[in-house]
């Protein structure tokens, strides 16, 4: 009898997901389950070239709709799962309605975390996670304007970015002592610092939030040192959770997101994840993750399909991730954690610079500021295991595989 193959979620992984089924011969009934209404489409555009208006809407779907009619896909969008039941193998959705699977796959995302401080409720306060997010948000991006970003990673700096060539004035508003605090190092964040204030970004570091204030919109930031703010509208990057609710329904092992094995097998035999909402082991850095990257949410949907078709696929990518912000690149591939050593590589004409982590001498990260060539070099050395000579690989003036 025909099996029926559920991928709820419809993002990248999910998107994803139904490619590699049909494409590797899965002649069952497919349905492409989803929270929201649009065809599944690209996240990294709505902080860039949507934002600012240069990308239209309907250039962000992976997809058009005849390629899902084409390969027999069901699309059920609108359509939030609400409970999931591994005994029954039956998952319940918002309207009421059920659908019974042999295989499941979940691809949730995750969501912006919110802000809980005073006046977090009022009007022209903004989260950037989906599309009608951005939508809402583009239509307040009027030049003169002036925005107060809160939080300093890649979304708050994009979209600060955006702001600045879209002629509003913005001020990024970070916690730490720098920003991308967490996931780069201090070289890149100075670096990144220093392009935002050459446009006119006040990038404020040390500062919390305490309350936004207004009538029924917001009008002010006010920090906890005191501090002050005037602001048109907020925006709030503070970091994305996982999005474990339907997995937690099911009883199925959570932390920071939904656990799974290397296959992007969860505990339930028949229940797949892949994407934001995992926690998977990374078996070239012996640790477990949790990553938000396209390209791991591609990798990991292309593996859980391939082993809910019996495949036997191990997940086992060097993760690499990108940002976007005025005319530099930042590109980062592994991942940093456990080094023990870290150099920089630099142009000397100022062109480019690279940050090379090591372990044991083995390359084991880099992170790329407009140097695309050590970005590409690096990924094959990283995945190699290779060992490099810290001195030579310093030296711009040879290439980094030359440093082995
Ligand atoms: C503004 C922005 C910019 C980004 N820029 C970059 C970038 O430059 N480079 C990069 O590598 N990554 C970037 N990312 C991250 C990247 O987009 C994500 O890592 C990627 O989309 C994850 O794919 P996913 O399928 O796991 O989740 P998503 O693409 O978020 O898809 C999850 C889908 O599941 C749906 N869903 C959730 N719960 C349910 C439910 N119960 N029932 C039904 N549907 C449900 C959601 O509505 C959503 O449509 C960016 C993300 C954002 C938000």
């Amino acid at each position: 009898m025909s099996k029926t193959y559920l991928i709820i979620g419809g993002g990248q992984a999910g998107a994803q997901a139904v490619d590699t089924l049909r494409r590797e011969g899965f002649d069952g009934r497919l349905v492409l389950a989803g929270e929201e209404c649009e065809l599944p489409y690209q996240r990294p555009p709505l902080s860039k070239k949507y934002l600012s208006g240069e990308m239209a809407e309907d250039r962000l779907p992976f997809r058009q709709r005849a390629f899902y009619d084409d390969h027999r896909v069901e699309l059920l969008l609108g359509a939030r799962a609400v409970r999931l039941d591994p005994g029954a193998r039956r998952v319940w959705f918002a309207d009421g309605t059920g659908m019974n699977y042999d295989r499941a796959l979940l691809c949730l995302g995750a969501t912006a975390r919110r802000l809980d401080c005073a006046g977090a409720g009022l009007e022209g306060v903004h989260y950037l996670r989906n599309l009608r997010d951005a939508s809402s948000l583009r239509a307040e991006l009027r030049a003169g304007a002036r925005a107060v970003i809160i939080g300093g990673g890649y979304i708050g700096l994009e979209i600060a970015a955006t702001c600045r060539r879209l002629g509003l004035e913005a001020t990024v508003l970070e916690m730490t002592g720098r920003i991308l605090n967490r996931v780069v190092a201090p070289a890149v964040s100075e670096f990144f610092t220093r392009a935002h204030r050459e446009r006119g970004v006040q990038v404020v570091c040390n500062t919390r939030v305490v309350a936004l204030e207004g009538g029924t919109r917001v009008e002010r930031v006010k920090c906890a040192d005191g501090a002050g703010f005037e602001a048109d509208l907020v925006i709030v990057g503070v970091g994305a959770l996982p999005a474990t609710e339907l997995a937690a329904s099911a009883s199925l092992p959570l932390d920071n997101g939904i656990i799974v094995d290397e296959h992007c097998r969860s505990a339930d035999p028949s229940i797949f994840a892949a994407g934001d909402c995992t926690n998977h082991p990374s078996l070239r850095y012996g640790t477990r993750v949790r990553l938000e990257s396209v390209d791991n949410a591609f990798e990991q949907a292309k593996t859980a399909a391939l082993n809910m078709l019996d495949r036997n696929a191990v997940h086992d990518r060097v993760p690499w991730f990108w940002s976007d912000q005025y005319e530099h690149k930042l590109l980062i591939v592994g991942l940093s954690a456990a080094h023990d050593e870290c150099v920089i590589r630099a142009d000397p004409l100022g062109a480019g610079f690279s940050v090379l982590y090591f372990k044991n001498s083995e390359l084991i990260a880099l992170e790329a500021v407009d140097d695309s060539k050590d970005y590409m070099a690096a990924r094959k050395l990283i995945a190699g295991r290779n060992r490099l000579d810290p001195r030579k690989a310093q030296d711009w003036s040879r290439d980094l595989k030359d440093a082995l």
